[in-house]
Order: structure tokens, then sequence, then C-alpha cells
């Protein structure tokens, strides 16, 4: 395990990433994007159609920085870092996050870098509450109304939101990510802004950091 060890879920459109890129900021925190890992996957998969899986994992070279003042993403060493983004992509991702063997490789790969990570590491996805780092010091499920989650994404100008509902309901099929697990703490940002969400969170960590 890294120095300090903040795991944050939620569904899509919570505001986790920008919550958690921020906070991993103001801490000097590394900050892990674990989505990203399994949007670059697809994106492998989508440009090589002809490949079967074991193919795909094979020739899969990604590499994923966790500066949360510089994230990228890259695949055979070029930048994909907007193009994970695509509706494309988002459209066909829960079809891999779904695989075991694609499951199993991400979390590997996850739980590597938040051992590594030093002083600490704000790690975000569906999972690492419960499975990736369930020993995490801080753990936290982001949430927020349907309502808000849609016009968040509108606003992103990124995911068409009709695209997330869909993508959320295949998604919770895989983790249980729109209710808490047991010692998981909950915050609804429905009423909260970006702020307060920061906020939200900073305190939560400070409660367990500082006692
Ligand atoms: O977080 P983001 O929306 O970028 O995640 C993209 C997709 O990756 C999710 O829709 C889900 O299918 C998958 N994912 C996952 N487990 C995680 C993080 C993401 O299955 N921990």
């Amino acid at each position: 395990m890294g120095e300090f060890v903040v795991a944050v879920d939620g569904p899509a459109g919570s505001g986790k990433s920008s919550v958690c890129k921020e906070v991993a900021r103001r801490l000097g925190f590394s900050y892990l994007d674990t989505g990203a890992g399994y949007r670059a996957f697809t994106l492998h998969a989508l440009r090589n159609p002809d490949r079967q899986l074991e193919e795909l994992m094979a020739s899969y070279d990604y590499e994923i920085s966790m500066d949360p003042d510089n994230p990228w993403v890259r695949l055979g060493g070029a930048d994909i870092t907007s193009e994970i983004r695509s509706d494309e992509v988002a459209g066909a991702v829960s079809n891999y996050a779904r695989l075991p063997e694609v499951r199993a490789l991400q979390h590997g790969d996850s739980r590597s870098r938040i051992a590594a990570s030093q002083p600490g590491v704000v790690a975000e996805g569906r999972d690492i509450t419960t499975v990736v780092a369930p020993e995490a010091d801080v753990r936290v499920l982001l949430t927020a109304s349907e309502e808000v989650r849609m016009r968040r994404r509108g606003l992103d100008g990124g995911e068409d939101p009709s695209n997330v509902a869909v993508r959320d309901a295949s998604d919770s099929k895989v983790s249980e990510f729109m209710t808490p697990a047991d010692g998981v703490a909950l915050i609804d940002t429905t009423d909260l802004d970006f702020e307060q969400s920061v906020s939200a969170l900073l305190d939560l960590i400070a409660k367990v950091r500082h006692g």
C-alpha cells in the first residue's frame, strides 16, 4: 500500500474525476483515474477489430500519468488523452470492462500503481473501495441525483448524456457503485457546488489523517 490511500467510487457524471483531481492537487498526492485504463483498452480493441482478446491483451501497451496537474494517457507511445473520451469509446467501454480478463489486468495495474504512490494517492473508479483497495485509509462513494449527473455530463461537452444512463446500468451489473459498501462514506453532491464537494472530501480525509 502507498503511504495514504483515498479510494473513491461513483457513477458517471457524479463529478468524481474533477473533485478527485483537485483533492489530489491540494494534498500533493498522485491521482489515478482507473476508468482511463478501461477506456484505453477499449480504444485498443476498437482499433484492432481482427484480434482476439488474448492477442489484444498481449499487445496492449498503455501508460498513464498520475500527475493531477498533467494527466495524460498513451497507447503504443502515442497520446490518446482526448480520444478515450469520444462517444465511440464511451459507448463500447462497458462491453470490455465486464470481461474478467480485462478486469484482472486493470486490477493488477491499479494495485501496483497505488502501492507505489508517495506520499499518497486519490484513486477513482467503480470498484476501488470494494475490490481494488478495500483496505484504503479513506473510502468514499461520490454520487449525485440522475438529473444532476446528466446535466453535468451535458455541460462537460463530452459524452452524450443519454449514453450515461445506459453505461451506468451496464456497469452496475459488474460493480456496485450506486450504494456504499460497508465502511464506505457517502458524499452526495446533488446540492453541492464544486468547491463544496472538494471540501467534503478533504474534510473526511482530514478526520482520518489528523484524528
Ligand atoms: O470513470 P469512467 O467513466 O471514465 O470509466 C469508464 C468505464 O470504465 C466505466 O463506464 C466502466 O465500464 C469502466 N470502469 C470499471 N471499473 C472502474 C473504472 C471504470 O469497470 N474501476
